[in-house]
């Protein structure tokens, strides 16, 4: 998420809320979402069939059907994005970078 302050762009993670300190690794998706190593780890460990279709934050399609996993946080933090849902595509896709950046000390569990 992206919001404004004292004329400042700060970019926060959609899924806790976390603002964005230029260290923690972060992944954008479309239209300003964006998701922390953090949450992708809870992401895999937790990631659910979802009970009805859905839209993903990440990459905005909708009416994702049912066999497409989803994740989203429970309980959510209160400063994170209240409709925040990351479907299992962008889930691999962001695994995939934090995964191969160098920067990033983190593997992707096989
Ligand atoms: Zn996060
Ligand atoms: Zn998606």
């Amino acid at each position: 998420m992206q919001r404004n302050e004292n004329g400042q762009v700060v970019i926060s993670c959609d899924f806790c809320g976390t603002d964005w300190d230029q260290v923690r690794p972060m992944i954008e998706g479309h239209r300003g979402s964006v998701i922390c190593l953090d949450c992708v780890k809870q992401a895999i460990a937790d990631e659910s069939a979802p009970p009805s279709q859905y839209s993903c934050t990440m990459c905005i399609r909708d009416q994702l059907p049912t066999k497409l996993k989803q994740w989203e946080p429970s309980p959510r933090p209160p400063a994170a994005n209240p409709t925040a849902i990351i479907c299992h595509d962008c889930l691999q896709q962001a695994s995939q970078a934090f995964h191969r950046d160098n920067d990033v000390p983190w593997s992707k569990p096989q």
